[in-house]
């Protein structure tokens, strides 16, 4: 489903992502780890080319994203992302969110959207919040509207940046039951979380970054039990 091979990027003079290479099959869901600035939210946007990248391929579902603008808008509208900020338009309310990019993207009529809108709206289960705008929401319902913007273009590949980590303890919880409901049905997800619980209980592989590499990639039982690398057990003794 995503094939990303020998990427590099730079930022100036700034090595950020050296000689990634990764697959990730159709249905494999991946968790990334690693320390602040190691490359994780680089290197997932690389994949839908929020991110430009000066060398290496990648490409998702058979679309190479190298290629030309209509492929990266090919990809885009198959990969749904979801940000630590949640990123929702303010000025819309929720189901005016949801329902933007079928319309302008898909060019579903507006009652179609609107339908779209509330069947994921209820996915994530708050279909009564359809008419507030963002600023009227909780960070987790915030959220949970993004993951269901998301979903409302029915994408191939969902990617998350730390979909948890500007949210409150309490709201954690609502979010992951949401992630790991995707993930039991099936959707290929890359996400970056260092929420370990969620890694051990959904993820095929966990990928541990560090200085613009991938330094290990291991099912979570050896990851989480016996990490080869002396970087990787720093990491883990630090977090865990
Ligand atoms: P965090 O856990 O803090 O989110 P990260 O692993 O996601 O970190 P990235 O955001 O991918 O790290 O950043 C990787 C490196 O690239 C960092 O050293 C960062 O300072 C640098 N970097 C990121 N974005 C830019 C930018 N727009 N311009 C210059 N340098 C950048
Ligand atoms: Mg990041």
């Amino acid at each position: 489903m995503i094939a990303i091979t020998g990427l590099q990027k730079y930022y100036g003079a700034f090595h950020a992502l050296k000689n990634i290479n990764l697959e990730v099959a159709k249905g494999e869901r991946i968790v990334i780890c690693g320390p602040s600035g190691s490359g994780k939210s680089t290197m997932i946007r690389c994949v839908n080319r929020i991110e430009e990248f000066e060398a290496g391929s990648i490409v998702v579902d058979g679309i190479s994203l190298g290629e030309s603008l209509k492929n990266v808008n090919a990809v885009r509208a198959e990969v749904g992302m979801v940000f630590q900020q949640f990123n929702l338009f303010p000025h819309l309310t929720v189901l005016q969110n949801c329902m933007l990019a079928p319309i302008r993207v898909r060019k579903v009529s507006s009652k179609d959207a609107e339908a779209i809108a509330m069947t994921y709206l209820e996915r994530v289960r708050i279909p009564d919040q359809a008419n507030k705008y963002p600023a009227q929401l909780s960070g987790g319902q915030q959220q949970r509207v993004a993951i269901a913007r998301a979903l409302c273009m029915t994408p191939k590949v969902m990617l998350f940046d730390e979909p948890t980590s500007a949210l409150d303890p309490e709201m954690v919880k609502e979010v992951l039951d949401t992630m790991v409901s995707l993930a039991q049905e099936g959707m290929t997800m890359l996400c970056v979380t260092h929420e370990m619980g969620f890694a051990r209980s959904v993820a095929d592989h966990v990928i541990f970054m560090d200085g613009g590499e991938i330094i290990e990639k291991a099912k979570p039982e050896e990851f989480f039990s016996a990490p080869k690398n002396e970087r990787t057990r720093n990491f883990l003794g630090q977090i865990l």
